[in-house]
């Protein structure tokens, strides 16, 4: 059984002063794993004081010294990539598909700051004026459980690029992988300090680290409760924030859809990672007009969405990743019910011939009106709506009717008019007639889905502040 007794600060694993040890589990099987002896508020003061120890000098570092850091993080990363894949499989369930296409984005991370580094102007002159993009000083970075790795070193990448020193809170649910992505960071030989990594509670690591002074900027992602939490404690020292939050994102086929190729990527991006992504297409907007045809090729596509174990290569939809989380999307599938929705495929109960594991059946709702909660609410499981609609502006109005953000999908082979249903859709990121984003676009949420950009220039401007020096 896996024992993560430490945290790692200063560049060093310690045992940590919290004592608190958390179960593992690996969600196929229900079995613990592993345990991990949880840091307390005086590892957090600690992590935070060895970066504000390391800042100094690390945020007068050249671009070329960060550049080498960078470098030997993404090395330190492909080194680890089967071990990644590995505790991701085991932690939450990821399936082979998702592991092939997303585990080796963490390396890339650190890759494209790499880049960017390269080209980026940190001193720019405007008439009299010397403007001075600096590091903001000591950054908490707090990720969930879900494509931790990616998070992690997505975030770290940024702030490392800037000059900026860290302490990283993952999610308790994530300590193996973390476990993985701590050895990596610590085998790039990263100067001590500019890397903390502790794994604790949220309520209690989370909040020292989100209230503390020295603590000036905030990369969040997770839910949107939260947030608002990490908002408030922020605001006594207006610290910087950049929150990627919640989403309820609409797939939208438009009426001129190629059924075939739309209705498979739409439930792609609803199911993606066991249906626990923030960017999910959840919600598949229908023409009324070919309402029927839209269920039909629904039933059709879902062969490959088999529900099964996440290490069978031709299992579509591993199980979600704990058991309180099991409960929460079932109560969700009852509620659904209860409101007056149909189920398409799927539906409450474990699918058959799995006995134990977290596994719930991908399941599509018919009959859905926008609102009601199952077409409102972020379920963050394998349980999606289909919702008609008249016409292109009735798309619209049920896309931009929700408290979140973050992403939509638009599906015509019209790219003209996508274009023009996709300005006027309220999110983050629009994508045509595809499920991933590109790495070099903005991501990030508007509404209740967040605040601020990652990636590239967005991304590493938000680890800098502009400081203005005029003659
Ligand atoms: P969560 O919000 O429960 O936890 C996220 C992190 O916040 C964890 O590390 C947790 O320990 C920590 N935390 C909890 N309470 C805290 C507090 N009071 N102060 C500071 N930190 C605290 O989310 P989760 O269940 O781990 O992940 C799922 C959620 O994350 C979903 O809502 C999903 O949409 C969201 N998410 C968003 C994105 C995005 O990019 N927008 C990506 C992935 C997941």
């Amino acid at each position: 059984m896996l024992k993560i007794h430490h945290v790692y600060v200063d560049g060093k694993f310690r045992t940590p002063h919290g004592t608190e040890l958390s179960p593992l589990y690996n969600p196929a099987t229900e079995e613990v794993i592993g345990e991990v002896r949880l840091a307390d508020e005086t590892d957090a003061l600690a992590a935070i004081a060895a970066a504000k120890r390391a800042f100094p000098s690390f945020s007068r570092t050249g671009k070329q010294e960060r550049i080498a850091i960078l470098n030997r993080l993404s090395a330190a990363f492909t080194d680890r990539l089967d071990d990644l894949k590995e505790a991701m499989a085991e932690e939450y369930g990821a399936v082979r598909g998702v592991l092939d296409a997303l585990v080796p984005r963490a390396s890339g991370m650190f890759d494209e700051a790499a880049r960017l580094l390269g080209t980026y102007e940190f001193t720019r002159t405007s008439g009299p004026n010397t403007i001075v993009m600096a590091p903001l000083g000591v950054a908490a970075l707090i990720t969930p459980w879900n494509l931790n790795i990616v998070f992690l070193a997505q975030k770290m990448a940024a702030a490392i690029a800037a000059g900026a020193t860290v302490v990283v809170k993952p999610s308790e649910l994530s300590a193996t992988q973390t476990q993985v992505v701590t050895e990596a960071v610590d085998a790039a030989d990263v100067p001590p300090g500019v890397i903390n990594i502790v794994t604790g509670r949220g309520e209690i690591v989370g909040d020292v680290l989100t209230s503390h002074p020295d603590i000036v900027k905030v990369g969040f992602t997770g839910s949107t409760a939260v947030g608002q939490r990490i908002m408030r404690n922020a605001a006594a020292t207006f610290k910087r924030l950049t929150l990627e939050l919640g989403g309820k994102s609409p797939s939208i086929l438009l009426d001129d859809a190629d059924l075939t190729t739309a209705v498979p990527a739409a439930l792609a991006s609803g199911f993606l990672n066991n249906g626990q992504t923030c960017f999910a297409g959840t919600r598949i907007l229908a023409p009324r007009s070919r309402l029927d045809d839209v269920l039909e090729a629904v039933k059709a596509a879902m062969p490959a969405f088999r529900v099964g174990d996440p290490r069978d290569p031709g299992t579509g939809v591993g199980p979600v990743v704990s058991r309180q989380q099991f409960d929460r999307v079932h109560s969700y599938i009852r509620l659904g019910l209860e409101e007056g929705a149909r189920v398409l495929v799927g539906g409450a109960g474990r699918p058959e011939g799995l006995e134990r594991g977290w596994f719930v059946k991908p399941t599509v709702f018919t009959g859905v009106t926008n609102q009601m909660r199952i077409a409102r609410e972020e379920i963050f499981g394998p349980v999606l709506v289909v919702i008609p609609f008249e016409d292109d502006d009735d798309a619209v109005t049920i896309a931009n009717d929700t408290p979140y953000g973050l992403q939509a999908h638009v599906f015509t082979p019209d790219v003209e008019r996508a274009h023009r249903v996709a300005r006027r859709i309220e999110a983050g990121t629009v994508l045509i007639n595809r499920i991933f984003a590109d790495h070099e676009a903005p991501f990030g949420g508007i509404k209740q889905s967040g605040i601020g950009r990652e990636h590239h220039t967005y991304g590493l401007e938000a680890y800098l502040e502009p400081r203005a020096i005029t003659a």
